[in-house]
């Protein structure tokens, strides 16, 4: 499958019906072709509104999800960006077209390698991806100006709250990994957070340590 004009034409008709409004987003969108970021079968499917499975038993999330998240994200041109669930490559890669530097880590080496592989081959040069238990964050990087974590913890990482800049907004799902969760989105002020739930969602659970490959 490509990502030919109709085809994008009706990638990006089911984003704006489920809410992703945002222009930078939706061209955002439009120029990474999600096709390159799913393998095997499942390729066929890579333009629904739908996530599918990936390597080390993960998953690439839903268009929709990824454009609300990335939206509610607010990124602007000037920010350093820290994604924890590279997965597939395909949110960080959305994100480089939006920011000027992306840190992205995982913890599978194995979904990282695969990731820098498109990265490059896209020229993506933005984005540094690491195999890291990305619960505790990437202090040597640190402060970011957005957080954004794509697998579900039942609150949001302490670590990743110390390394939120001042005025700097982090978007997470929270919540049991076998449940509904809720998606929410954190802003850091001078004196504390404030939280606001956004939508439920479902992903993947964020897990502690390394994976096996
Ligand atoms: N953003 C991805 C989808 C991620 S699926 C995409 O665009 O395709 C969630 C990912 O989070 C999985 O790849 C999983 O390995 C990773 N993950 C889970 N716990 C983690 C942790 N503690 N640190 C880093 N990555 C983690």
């Amino acid at each position: 499958m490509t990502f030919d004009p109709e085809r994008k034409m009706q990638f990006l008709f089911a984003l704006r019906s489920k809410g992703v409004t945002d222009k930078r987003v939706l061209e955002a969108m439009e120029r990474i072709d999600r096709g390159i970021f799913v393998r095997g079968i499942f390729a066929e499917r890579a333009y629904e509104d739908m996530p599918l499975p990936i390597a080390c038993g993960q998953t690439i999330s839903q268009p929709s999800v990824v454009g609300l998240m990335t939206q509610a994200l607010d990124v602007q041109p000037r920010h350093k960006v820290l994604e924890i669930g590279t997965g597939s490559g395909y949110q960080a890669a959305v994100l480089s077209m939006l920011a000027r530097r992306i840190y992205t880590v995982d913890r599978h080496k194995r979904l990282v390698q695969e990731a820098r592989i498109i990265f490059d081959r896209l020229n993506l040069t933005n984005i540094t991806a690491f195999a890291a238990d990305g619960s505790r964050g990437l202090p040597e990087q640190a402060p970011f100006d957005r957080i954004l974590v794509t697998a579900a913890a039942e609150d949001p990482p302490g670590p990743l709250l110390a390394e939120l800049r001042i005025g700097g907004i982090m978007v997470l799902p929270v919540g049991q990994s076998d449940a509904v969760q809720s998606l929410i989105k954190v802003t850091r002020h001078e004196t504390g957070f404030d939280y606001q739930e956004l939508r439920p969602v479902r992903f993947v659970p964020l897990l502690e340590g390394l994976g096996q490959d």
